[in-house]
């Protein structure tokens, strides 16, 4: 026995319920990391037949269980159904013990060796799916996989995996390769014009240019931020503020430094547009 008992039946209920809850792919990860731990798990092997997709793959996993057990009723039964045979008929002799148990813990082909208190106390304890050493009371919200409090992420409806998590960036950041370059280009004609202003007037005025860039700048960089972002659909990509934020700060510090003149002015600029356009991208 590779892992503990109790900690084997934590697995195979959290699994169990995964997989009744319709999540076939997360119930999959778990069943295999549970033959992984346990081969010699029955239950393991039957549960991880029932949500495979692969014919014959699953009727492997079914042998693997009744080799292990030639009782299991999971594996009897989903065999049978996956060769289209007569499913086999029960009768109260086949199983092993006289007393009543719960239905699932028949399943398992498992007997219980803990007092009730304690199953009841092990139904709330999973294992992190990518720490199987740390327990956990936590769940993903969306794919019922156990989470430890470091993998978690809190959101507004409940704690989320890392695999959602990313799920979800993936659907939030979509913004393509097209949008990428076109957002470059246009951020550096539009950085240029600002820069080429800013060196041109900056040189001729002095102080009140500072005081104008100091309140305009924001306005700019919004402005600038708003023509990128109309550009590209309003798509979003994840580096794409600050890939326009340096071509922005380059594109102004350029032209300025040519022309020779409008440093402040040009500084003032920076950051009071410089942010406002990062802003916009988001
Ligand atoms: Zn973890
Ligand atoms: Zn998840």
């Amino acid at each position: 026995m590779s892992i503990s008992q109790p900690r084997l039946r934590s697995m195979l209920r959290q699994a169990d319920k995964v997989a009744a809850n319709g999540k076939r792919s997360a119930a999959e990860d778990l069943y295999r990391q549970i033959t992984e731990e346990a081969p010699e798990s029955a239950a393991g092997w039957a549960g991880l037949a029932g949500v495979l997709l692969d014919p014959a793959e699953r009727e492997q996993a079914y042998e693997k269980a009744l080799a292990l057990d030639p009782k299991n009723k999971a594996a009897l039964v989903g065999l049978a159904e996956l060769r289209g045979e007569p499913i086999p008929e029960f009768p109260e002799e086949v199983v092993e013990e006289p007393e009543p148990e719960p239905v699932d813990e028949h399943d398992h082909g498992y007997t219980a060796v803990t007092p009730d208190e304690d199953e009841e106390e092990e139904a709330h304890i999973y294992y992190c799916y990518r720490h199987p050493n740390r327990e956990t009371s936590l769940r993903c919200y969306t794919c019922g996989k156990p989470i430890c409090i470091d993998c978690a992420r809190k959101t507004s409806v409940g704690y989320s995996c890392p695999d959602c998590q990313r799920e979800l960036q993936d659907k939030y950041f979509n913004a393509t390769n097209t949008d990428y370059i076109i957002a470059a280009v246009l951020a550096v004609v539009l950085g240029v014009i600002g820069g080429v202003v800013i060196g041109f007037i900056g040189a001729l005025t002095g102080f009140l240019f500072w005081i104008i860039m100091f309140f305009v700048g924001g306005a700019a960089g919004s402005f600038i931020g708003g023509v990128l972002k109309r550009a590209i659909g309003r798509r979003r990509g994840r580096y794409l503020p600050m890939i326009v934020a340096v071509i922005m700060v380059i594109t102004t510090i350029l032209p300025v430094l040519t022309l020779g003149g409008g440093f402040i002015g040009m500084i003032i600029y920076l950051v009071t547009a410089v942010p406002a356009v990062y802003y916009q991208m988001r």
